[in-house]
């Protein structure tokens, strides 16, 4: 039985509580504590910075050559904070609840009243570091609405904020560099997790410049490594993505919790050629002032702005007058494929809708649509050479977020004690389908409140044998990682890592993608061993091991995606009901609508990893709610 270690007592007074309750280490004592944080992205740099300016000392890896390099950077249009700054009817509640139901009611009601809670703390922790947030001309800090929600809470910094987010991170990370309580390790990319004596006690890295495979040992572990979309090869996430730090760590004993929950994200640039490796976002602000639209007719082929108003099918604003545009990621995804299958979309492939600003130019002028969204507008005209200022931009749906992780408890720690799980790499807090400028704020949540209070208490409460890396389970694990590695390099065969990533990534999208079927699903199943199989057999890596090796480096994390896959398959099968992100086509209402089945799922599903051919037994973490009621999602 999962015990997710849910304090008890009233939910506004739950985090106060855990807190007070839980056990510190006194200062003198914290240096004798060694913390591996795995990753420097948001979460992982806030918790390094945060752990070690309380003095522990830290040991924090990145495979990237900076931790500015980190895919947080990418982020674009916000973080939300209930500070209810425009006094718009915002509230912790609010926020918690929006939350709550914005992901279909399979999120744990205590962790996101926790996160609507410390929001607040974020901004100011941001403000404190200098986060350039937007301001308004009389120098109050400036929010915009987000899909889901009725508020504006959104605060940002133009169309950068994850770079600006993750500057401050990076800082506060630096200065415990200079300080020496933290040590950098820039190129190691962790590739295998070390559970001692049944706790975390270390990671077995592979230097990515020499191919050096090294152990580290300590007496905790955070995995802060971002989250799994790329086993779509196509999506909005750096190249570098991938699922091997929290895969391997699953391998050797943690739960990996609903991997079939991700996020299909409704305004990206569409996909233009077979030989493109990356989709790129159009941020979901966008959508507070652009309107979407395809035509009434099939099949037509007037350009946008011939086509005259009363022949538009404004497709959201029929269908949910209240949100309209803002309807949350999983709503305006659905509809937009719905449009397309219906043979009304738009640009070369059909599979696009438009996205169009003409309103808005007119109503708030070219020059503040340029202030509020500029570096957007550049970034599509870059890509597609079109100026959506004149024509509406074409968007389409695309693999963005990963709600689903590794298990984790209230103390984002997962099952294997020591080992904690920190921002998109564990099963998170958004449930089904994440609000957008969410992740940002759980990120820096974990990072800069949960994991700096729930660490020390698992040091100060947990009596630790002295291991170091001469313990007989970092030799094994060190030599499993070498012999895979071995193993890899000894295929010699004629297909290349990518040939692999793109077929799996296309099997996936077709069949575990926006809308997954029984029989779609099986088919994956069917073939994903078979593709693990020929990879084994047939791949080709150019180089050798212990040098600069892109191929290899990119080798090994499709050998997990082509393991991974299979398990959020297996996932998306026993969940034959549809919610958030999840959409079983056998299970709609009449409007086309995803149809919970509380009654049946009402749990979070936490996988244990059996063997490679084996499978994988399911537990159940139940999900209640107390405060907010289950009900059928609409917004209408
Ligand atoms: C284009 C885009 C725009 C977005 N915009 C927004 C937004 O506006 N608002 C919002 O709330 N969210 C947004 N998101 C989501 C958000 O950016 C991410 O969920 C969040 O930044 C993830 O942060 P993280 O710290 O968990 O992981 P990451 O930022 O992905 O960091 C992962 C870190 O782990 C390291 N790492 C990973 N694996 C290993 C390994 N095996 N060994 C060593 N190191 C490893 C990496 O080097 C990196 O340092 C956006 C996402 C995308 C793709």
């Amino acid at each position: 039985m999962l015990d997710a270690r849910i304090p008890p007592g009233p939910i506004e007074q739950n985090w106060d509580k855990c807190r007070f309750d839980m056990k510190l280490v006194n200062p003198a004592n914290r240096r004798k504590y060694n913390i591996i944080v795995v990753g420097s992205g948001l979460a992982g740099a806030a918790a390094a910075a945060t752990l070690g300016q309380q003095g522990y000392r830290v040991q924090c890896f990145s495979y990237h050559d900076s931790p500015r390099r980190a895919h947080s950077i990418a982020a674009q249009g916000g973080i939300n904070a209930a500070k209810n700054y425009r006094n718009d009817g915002d509230s912790i509640f609010r926020l918690f609840y929006d939350t709550v139901k914005g992901g279909d009611f399979r999120s744990r009601e205590s962790n996101v009243h926790r996160l609507a809670q410390i929001s607040l703390n974020i901004i100011d922790q941001c403000v404190a570091q200098g986060v350039p947030f937007a301001r308004e001309y009389g120098g109050l800090l400036d929010t915009r609405s987000f899909g889901g929600v009725q508020v504006q809470r959104t605060f940002y910094a133009r169309g950068q904020t994850g770079q600006q987010l993750l500057l401050g991170a990076y800082q506060a990370l630096e200065e415990q560099i200079a300080a020496g309580s933290v040590t950098m390790h820039i190129r190691s990319e962790l590739l295998d997790v070390v559970v001692a004596d049944g706790r975390a006690r270390g990671i077995v890295t592979r230097d990515l410049v020499t191919g050096k495979i090294t152990s580290h040992a300590a007496d905790v572990v955070v995995l802060a490594t971002g989250g799994y979309s790329n086993v779509f090869y196509l999506s909005t996430n750096a190249k570098a993505c991938n699922c091997t730090a929290i895969w391997r760590a699953h391998r050797r004993g943690a739960l990996f919790a609903n991997p079939c929950f991700t996020q299909i994200h409704p305004t990206c640039i569409p996909v233009s050629s077979e030989h493109q490796s990356k989709l790129t976002l159009m941020s979901e602000s966008l959508r507070n002032d652009g309107r979407v639209w395809v035509p009434k007719q099939k099949g037509e082929t007037r350009a946008p702005n011939d086509i005259p108003e009363n022949e538009r099918d404004y497709f959201l604003e029929r269908r949910y007058p209240s949100f309209g545009n803002l309807v949350p990621r999983d709503v305006a995804s659905r509809n937009a494929k719905e449009v397309c299958d219906d043979g009304r979309g738009v640009g070369p492939s059909g599979q696009g809708v438009y996205l169009d600003f003409a309103d808005a130019i007119h109503r708030l002028g070219l020059q503040t649509v340029r202030e509020k969204y500029g570096n957007l507008f550049d970034i599509y005209e870059r890509i597609t050479g079109e100026d959506a200022y004149t024509v509406p931009m074409r968007i389409y749906p695309a693999p963005h977020y990963t709600m689903g992780g590794l298990w984790v408890d209230y103390h984002l720690m997962s099952n294997i004690p020591g080992l904690f799980v920190a921002g998109e790499a564990n099963f998170s807090d958004h449930g089904a389908n994440r609000l957008g400028a969410s992740a940002l704020m759980q990120g820096l949540a974990d990072g800069y409140f949960v994991i700096p209070a729930t660490v020390p208490d698992y040091l100060a409460t947990t009596k630790l044998e002295p291991v170091d890396t001469s313990h007989a389970a970092f030799a094994a694990t060190k030599d499993d990682v070498s012999q895979r590695i071995e193993a890899l390099l000894a295929i010699k065969g004629t297909r290349s890592p990518d040939s692999f990533h793109k077929e799996l990534g296309r099997l996936m999208w077709d069949e575990c993608g926006m809308a997954r079927s029984e029989a779609g699903l099986r088919k994956a199943l069917a073939r994903i061993p078979e593709l693990r199989e020929e990879f084994w057999h047939n791949l080709r890596i150019v180089g050798g091991g212990e040098e600069l090796n892109q191929s290899l480096e990119n080798a090994n994390r499709v050998s997990d995606f082509l393991e991974f896959a299979e398990l959020m398959c297996i996932d998306a099968l026993n969940r034959t009901e549809s919610c958030g992100g999840h959409f079983r086509v056998e299970s709609q209402t009449p409007e086309g609508e995803a149809k919970r089945d509380d009654e049946n799922f009402s749990y979070s599903a936490a996988w244990e990893w059996k063997g490679l051919d084996q499978a994988p037994v399911l537990h159940k973490e139940p999900l209640n709610f107390e405060y907010v009621h289950l009900a059928q999602r609409s917004y209408k």
